[in-house]
């Protein structure tokens, strides 16, 4: 039996109990409210942070994050979850494409945040220091964006720590999606979490602005899986499932606005010097050609007529 009591910011609960609320702090000299739960086991075990919605229209990531914090039960809990659905929540209404409207900013780009930064660098490190530190392990959730379609994948970060970096390896395999991308994201959750020691992965299945629930179940099942492996909740170990890991994660991007006419479609396998797709101007004129800089698959692609300069077209994993 456990006598540990949890908190997050304001939010406490007590062993056996699961508590929702909305953990308020300033932003820009603003309050910002951030909507939770705190699921805390009768008996000790780890704690497990999932988060969703850091890209706040990645919806099957929010559905998947939601579920967990209705349905986890403290009773048969061992250890505690801290489940956040919508870390971007100010996107969320308005339904942002990558950016925290507050600041412009995508906030999976500037963790581990500052105090003294912009909203989304304040609302990261508030994050970071009430949530991410006390994290044994850590899953963020994902989902393609409005504009994007996925083959579903699992990412984990090399730090250096060999630990570490062997859990977040062995969590991406028992959550049960097919590929698996080593890559370094700078400033995103995941990498930033790995890099102060709790081993962390980031799923991501859905994409476009939908959540059919074969989505949402792909995430909802892999954090079952790995619950179960954590001995956290009760049921068997998962069986292990075929994965290939893929050592590169090559983003192509657009120098020009235009118009994105993609030439492939998200799990085609591409060579090395194939053509992927172009940006056109208004008559047809092809300002750039999206040229593949190895052999692998396409892991995502923008599907937006509507290109402009910086914007990602597709990554190709290899
Ligand atoms: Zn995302």
């Amino acid at each position: 039996m456990s006598n540990h009591v949890m908190t997050v910011g304001t939010l406490a609960a007590k062993p056996g109990e699961k508590t929702f609320g909305v953990n308020e702090f300033m932003v820009q000299g603003q309050p910002h409210r951030l909507p939770m739960w705190l699921v805390n086991g009768t008996e000790e075990g780890p704690t497990l942070v999932v988060t969703g919605g850091v890209h706040a229209a990645e919806y099957s990531s929010i559905a998947a994050a939601l579920d967990l914090g209705r349905t986890l039960d403290p009773r048969t809990l061992r250890g505690r979850a801290i489940v956040l659905p919508v870390m971007n929540i100010a996107g969320f209404g308005v339904r942002s494409i990558y950016l925290c409207p507050l600041d412009g900013k995508n906030l999976n780009r500037v963790f581990p945040g500052n105090a003294d930064g912009t909203a989304s660098e304040q609302i990261a490190d508030w994050i970071f220091r009430n949530l991410i530190k006390q994290a044994n392990y850590y899953v963020d959730l994902h989902g393609g964006d409005l504009i994007e379609a996925l083959v579903p994948f699992t990412i984990i970060f090399r730090s250096g720590n060999d630990s570490v970096d062997r859990t977040s390896l062995e969590m991406a395999k028992v959550f049960g999606i097919h590929y698996l991308v080593r890559s370094e994201t700078a400033g995103s959750v995941y990498a930033s979490a790995t890099r102060e020691g709790v081993p962390s992965i980031l799923a991501e299945s859905g994409g476009q602005g939908i959540w059919p629930p074969e989505d949402v179940a792909r995430l909802s099942t892999g954090l079952d899986r790995l619950m179960r492996h954590l001995k956290m909740i009760p049921g068997a170990a998962p069986e292990p499932v075929p994965c290939t890991l893929l050592d590169q994660f090559l983003w192509l991007r657009s120098e020009q606005d235009g118009f994105w006419y993609p030439a492939v479609a998200v799990d085609d396998a591409v060579r090395a010097g194939q053509n992927l797709g172009c940006v056109t101007d208004y008559e047809g004129k092809v300002l750039q050609t999206a040229i593949s800089p190895a052999d692998g698959k396409v892991l995502f692609l923008v599907t937006s007529l509507a290109i402009n300069k910086g914007d990602p077209f597709l990554a190709v994993g290899a």
